[in-house]
């Protein structure tokens, strides 16, 4: 563990250590934060910029990739160190937080570009700040006529729900701008019932939530554990949003599934779960090209071109438009 603490970043909560079920020796909680030696070993084709953050950055703390929104980085610190984490290389606790100038450069930034539509507050964990610098940027923000958007992508309320108080909360709106949260949970046991709470404290005070989940072997790769895990969310008033496929960080391939696996699973998700509870398989593209679906195609064409096979969700093949000679 030693020699893994050398290179990443380690923390877990007490309310993280009591979801643990110290006697199984895969335990899926244990799994996403207690270290392993496989991570001493680094693929060829893991990068520590592993989803091309750095190629879009163009001032300190702001990733400017897509035209109408910009991912603003106040904090690199997390209350837990995810062992998959994709900017594992970037957080820590020795890692700085944006300075003051640098914070108000990434400010002039935005409000700058009348693009900007969305701002994107992301880390590190951007709810590990005080409610007082919390709610001071919204209000920067919110101030900025062209930002209508901003996105706080969180794990907090999974991983330490007793932080995400009324003051927290509260500090999360401003006028002038509409707060989304989207909450990062990967596995249906992390839904407790302080998280729930916090959860529903959080869309009482009319912030809409989404989801956000990594695919992870051993801890939520099976149809059963994925559908826990969104069903969860939709009782908790959080949509699904996005399954990422496991980056590739440094020393995570024992965490990560295959593409194909991941097709599968979301094959399965659509004859199990509502369209309610789908989130969309998505690949971050290394180098900084952006993320795409990456889901199982239902769509395919045959004859040419000119008509359709269509998957249901049980598998089964359909043609489109159907040949009605043949139905009848
Ligand atoms: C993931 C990401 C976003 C957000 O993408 P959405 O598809 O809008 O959720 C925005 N900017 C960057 C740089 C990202 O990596
Ligand atoms: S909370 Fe997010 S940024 Fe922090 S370690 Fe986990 S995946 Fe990485």
């Amino acid at each position: 563990m030693r020699e893994v603490a050398d290179r990443y970043a380690i923390a877990i909560t007490p309310h993280v250590a009591s979801m643990i079920v110290r006697d199984e020796s895969n335990d899926p909680i244990a799994r996403q934060y207690v270290p392993s030696p496989a991570e001493l070993d680094t693929q060829p084709a893991e990068q520590a910029d592993p989803i091309g953050d750095g190629a879009h950055s163009p001032v300190e703390g702001v990733v400017h990739r897509y035209p109408d929104r910009v991912l603003l980085k106040l904090v690199n610190v997390c209350a837990v160190y995810c062992r998959f984490c994709f900017r594992r290389e970037m957080v820590g606790p020795s890692k700085k937080a944006l300075s003051a100038a640098a914070y108000r450069a990434a400010l002039d930034y935005i409000r700058a570009r009348p693009a900007i539509w969305e701002v994107i507050l992301t880390g590190g964990d951007p709810l590990m700040v005080s409610p007082r610098r919390l709610h001071q940027v919204m209000t920067d923000l919110a101030a900025i006529p062209h930002v209508k958007i901003v996105r706080i992508h969180t794990r907090l309320p999974a991983v330490d729900p007793k932080r995400v108080n009324a003051k927290l909360i509260d500090a999360m709106r401003a006028n002038g701008v509409t707060t989304w949260l989207a909450l990062h949970a990967n596995h249906p046991r992390e839904f407790t019932d302080a998280t729930r709470d916090a959860c529903a404290a959080i869309v009482d005070a009319g912030i809409p939530m989404v989801s956000q989940s990594v695919l992870l072997r051993g801890v939520n790769d099976d149809p059963a554990t994925l559908e826990a895990l969104m069903r969860a969310f939709v009782e908790c008033r959080i949509k699904p949003y996005y399954l990422h496929h496991g980056d590739l960080a440094p020393g995570t391939a024992h965490l990560r599934t295959t593409l194909a696996e991941g097709q599968t699973l979301m094959q399965s998700l659509r004859g199990r779960i509502s369209g309610l509870c789908q989130p969309e398989y998505v690949l971050d593209i290394p180098g900084g090209y952006g993320k795409s679906p990456v889901g199982p195609a239902y769509l395919s064409t045959e004859e040419g071109g000119l008509r359709y096979r269509v998957r249901d969700y049980c598998g089964d093949l359909h043609v489109y438009p159907p040949d009605m000679e043949r139905e009848m």
